[in-house]
């Protein structure tokens, strides 16, 4: 058995991985994808210490410094399940049951998909997620927030500093983010905010150039010529297997406490599955080493008898 097992490699799952294994123990990742979100991430440039670099060549480190502390990586594998008995015994898609004394779970969050024609394709090529990461990358340009919430009008403020001029298409007849929010999104003179639209498709040819929605009060087709959209509808975090083992909040986060620690004694988690408020690779890793000295603190009180 491990002494801890960590599920998920992300940025999150690497750091805990990495301070666990440094205390000497039997220490151990399952990750369905290991990297995580970073592989999907074209340009990084607010990963302290490193000016600018590509979130596959990130990847590729982290995996470079968890291989140098002799780490059992098991990489395409996904948990389905977890469960705590004399230790805890987490099962995997294919039916084998790997048993440890603490669990890090790390298994991050996934963006909410719009789910339109043109998402996926112009994915990196015009269509992104984060405004802190890739706004830069839109200077000068016309871009969409899709989603009038706190994250989209946040996303939207953060961007007309950066491009020429933005489109925020809520689906509702109201935006549903903080007023505060609201009223500095109304200062900006180079923001236009469309409610009742209901996004149909992103267009383009090699990149993103254009975007086309359904007007639901008069039931039309429009369409704006822009060179990005930002998808802003929320994050899933990965946790369904978890189940009802421990707390979590209203959309599915699990609860921590300043130890990493959750609900249900020796099982921590860090990263974006947590209700952490910020998600940022930077923020990840320092929930990571958080969980796992809280994991190790959990195992000198708590020694085989
Ligand atoms: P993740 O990176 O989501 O990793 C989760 C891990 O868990 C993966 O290995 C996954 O395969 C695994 N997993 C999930 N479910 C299971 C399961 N059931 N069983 C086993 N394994 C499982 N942040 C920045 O700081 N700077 C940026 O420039 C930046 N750009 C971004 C660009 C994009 C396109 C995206 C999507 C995110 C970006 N972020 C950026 C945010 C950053 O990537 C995340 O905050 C960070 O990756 C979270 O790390 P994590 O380890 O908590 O989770």
């Amino acid at each position: 058995p491990y002494d801890v097992l960590v599920v998920g490699g992300g940025p999150a799952g690497a750091s805990a991985a990495i301070y666990a294994a440094r205390k000497g123990i039997r220490t151990g990742i399952v990750a369905e994808r290991f990297g995580g979100q970073v592989l999907d991430t074209m340009s990084i440039e607010n990963f302290i210490s490193v000016k600018s670099t590509e979130g596959p060549k990130l990847v590729a480190s982290l995996e470079e410094h968890v291989k140098d502390y002799g780490i059992d990586v098991l990489n395409l594998q996904r948990v389905r399940h977890v469960e705590k008995k004399d230790m805890f015994e987490v099962e995997l898609d294919n039916g084998a049951i790997l048993k440890s004394r603490t669990v890090i779970a790390s298994t991050g969050a996934s963006w909410r998909k719009l789910g339109v024609p043109g998402e996926e394709e112009f994915a990196n090529k015009g269509v992104a997620y984060c405004a802190h990461c890739d706004g830069p990358l839109f200077e000068g340009k016309d871009v969409a927030v899709v989603g009038g919430g706190n994250s989209g009008v946040e996303a939207a403020i953060d961007l007309a500093g950066i491009v020429n001029h933005v489109t925020v298409l809520e689906f509702s007849d109201t935006l549903k983010a903080d007023e505060v929010l609201q009223n500095s999104l109304a200062k900006l003179p180079n923001v236009t905010v469309v409610k009742n639209a209901q996004t149909t498709e992103i267009t383009g040819s090699d990149n993103v150039n254009g975007i086309k929605y359904l007007d639901r009060e008069t039931n039309e087709e429009k369409q704006i010529d822009l060179q990005g959209v930002f998808v802003q509808i929320g994050l899933v975090p990965n946790t369904g297997w978890l189940d009802n083992t421990v707390e979590k909040n209203r959309i599915g986060e699990v609860v921590v406490d300043k130890h990493g620690a959750t609900t249900v004694s020796g099982l921590f988690a860090a990263g974006d599955c947590t209700d952490s408020v910020y998600n940022q690779i930077i923020i990840s890793m320092g929930s990571g080493a958080t969980a796992a000295l809280g994991a190790f603190d959990y195992l000198i009180r708590n020694p085989i008898e």
